[in-house]
């Protein structure tokens, strides 16, 4: 269910009708929009009287949300959702495209600060970077943990990108949500409903990949998980399916940015490192990905691609990076984007 407040009620009144319904049992979320509020109600097994709700104050209508997914669709809020970093001019979702950019892994200081200082320098506005890492083998290199959140908390000092990292369960999502500006839930962790949830109670940023074979409604069900739980600032991740496909590692679907667009206001991205696996292929897919509509790229960058731990064939040189801005800026006006270059810090954030 969702209750539509009138355009011109007071916060007292939204105030009044969320009471209400937390009254009733069930769990009120207020989405304020560019005209009105719109409050989401779940927790509800069946349908809730909707005669009471709608003879409060300040009430427009009150309509039944018949997709499973609520917080997370359109019908619940019909403006885009713009994720803002405070103290910063950096977005997720307006009309400027975001780019995230950084090694797959943090691998020590000096690797770190070289990559960050030349994805600065071509003007991404976030810095990425594994911390902890869901590898396939338990032998392979699992992340430096929090010596990893250190440095890039050093990264953000220094440059003022803002700071991008994975957690891979409870413990590391506390310490991630404190370290890190966006809290990544990867591919392997989509459907972990628990870490969902704990996300949704911390007041972070999710960026949420697709499961590695997730359907659209998987996909936007585990981004309402984490909504359920208050926290609306989710950013879903197209980042490549498995298909019979072999020629990449994973087959891009560029397809679902319009379809979640149409039925979600969430952001999306796209990844086209993990959605390739392959360094050549980067380029051509970051640019079909801006062209297809996308709210930004994530991108592996490497100095040393071919002594990375983790992800070297897919990560791209800083020179390749810094001539994918290029053109990410040239066909960013023709779907109605512009690419911001830099980001701006006006006060001291951690
Ligand atoms: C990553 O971003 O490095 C990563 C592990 O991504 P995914 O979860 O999409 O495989
Ligand atoms: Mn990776």
């Amino acid at each position: 269910m969702l209750v539509v407040m009138k355009a011109q009620a007071s916060p007292e009144q939204i105030q009044a009708v969320c009471e209400h319904i937390e009254q009733l049992g069930f769990r009120a979320h207020p989405l304020p929009g560019a005209q009105r509020t719109a409050i989401g109600i779940t927790g509800n097994k069946g349908e809730v009287d909707r005669g009471n709700l709608e003879a409060l104050s300040g009430v427009a209508e009150v309509i039944r949300v018949s997709k499973p997914y609520k917080l997370a669709s359109r019908d619940v809020k019909e403006e885009d959702t713009v994720i803002r970093f405070p103290g910063t001019d950096a977005t997720i979702g307006d009309q400027s495209l975001a780019v995230i950019a950084g090694p797959c892994s943090i691998e020590s200081r000096e690797q770190a600060f070289a990559i960050a200082e030349q994805v600065a320098a071509a003007g991404a506005q976030f810095f990425r970077g594994g911390a902890y890492k869901p590898r396939t083998s338990p032998y392979a290199f699992q992340g430096l943990g929090l010596e990893a959140l250190r440095i890039m908390a050093e990264v953000r000092d220094r440059f003022g990108l803002r700071i991008v990292t994975e957690a891979i369960d409870s413990p590391s999502l506390d310490l991630v949500a404190e370290w890190a500006d966006v809290i990544q839930i990867g591919a392997r962790n989509m459907q972990n409903f628990s870490l969902l949830k704990h996300a949704g109670k911390v007041r972070k940023p999710v960026l949420l990949k697709r499961g590695l074979s997730a359907t659209l409604d998987e996909f936007l069900m585990a981004a309402e998980y984490v909504m359920s739980e208050g926290n609306y600032e989710v950013i879903l991740c197209e980042r490549g399916v498995r298909t019979f496909a072999d020629h990449t590692r994973n087959t891009l679907d560029l397809s679902i940015v319009p379809a979640v667009q149409r039925l979600s206001h969430l952001p999306i991205l796209v990844d086209p490192s993990h959605g390739t696996g392959k360094r050549d292929s980067v380029l051509p897919m970051a640019r079909a990905a801006v062209a297809s509509g996308a709210d930004g790229v994530l991108i592996e960058v490497h100095n040393q691609p071919e002594k990375a731990l983790s992800d070297g064939p897919q990560s791209i040189y800083p020179d390749q990076f810094a001539r994918m801005m290029d053109e990410l800026e040239q066909i960013a006006p023709v779907v109605g984007r512009k690419l911001e270059r830099g980001i701006h810090v006006t006060a001291a954030t951690s």
